[in-house]
């Protein structure tokens, strides 16, 4: 098992995808976030029950999948039930990271978070990474990726902590406002340095 953490973070289209699968491709296993949210609410788990029990059928599609759109309307004029959904949901994620995290096998383990720092996940780690874009890249680099408006993408990064505060809060920052190929030279010296770190753990 593996006990020595880094948290990664990064904004909006700031690259962290493009980081960890770097990691990855070094032999580095990757608890992500998102994707742990999206799966402590898939059909039958206690997440998914809860929702349908306390939102009602209306949040669901026909296949029984969560309705992310749905639930999104739901509580987007009604901070109480926003409030309903993050107590019963984050702990959920915490406790599904923690597992993941006990069951890493390489060196060392990352746990990417885009709000690691916002929801205090950098407790878990013993050091963090943030990937850092100009604000103008993370828009142009998401709007393209995702097929959405530059106006969504600011809208977005204005709802998260800011660069500066991130950047005052985290251990090591790489600018990926370059070549992926220098990028990832950058995360190799790393690499390293977390290799030693984790065998002194
Ligand atoms: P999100 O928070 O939205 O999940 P992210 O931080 O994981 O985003 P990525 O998906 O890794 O960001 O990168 C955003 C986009 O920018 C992707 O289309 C990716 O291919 C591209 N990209 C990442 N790094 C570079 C780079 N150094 N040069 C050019 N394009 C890049």
């Amino acid at each position: 098992m593996s006990n020595w953490i880094l948290g990664l973070t990064g904004g909006i289209g700031a690259g962290k995808t493009a980081a960890t699968t770097y990691f990855e491709s070094l032999g580095i296993e990757v608890v992500d976030a998102d994707i742990v949210a999206r799966e402590v609410v898939q059909p039958n788990t206690p997440g998914l029950n809860a929702i349908k029990a306390h939102f009602g059928s209306a949040v669901l599609n026909h296949d029984g999948q969560l309705n992310r759109a749905k639930l999104r309307e739901v509580i987007f004029s009604d901070e109480s039930q926003k409030d309903w959904l993050n107590k019963l949901l984050h702990p959920l994620i915490r406790e599904q990271i923690i597992t993941q995290l006990a069951e890493a096998k390489s060196s060392y383990s990352i746990l990417c978070a885009p709000l690691l720092f916002e929801n205090g996940l950098q407790s878990y780690c013993q050091k963090t990474l943030l990937i850092d874009v100009p604000e103008s890249v993370q828009i142009i680099r998401t709007a393209s990726r995702d097929n959405v408006s530059q106006e969504q993408v600011k809208n977005i990064i204005a709802a998260q902590m800011s660069r500066e505060e991130k950047s005052q809060l985290a251990d090591y920052i790489v600018n990926n406002d370059k070549e992926l190929a220098d990028v990832q030279s950058e995360l190799l010296s790393l690499h390293k340095i977390f290799l030693q770190a984790a065998k002194n753990y």
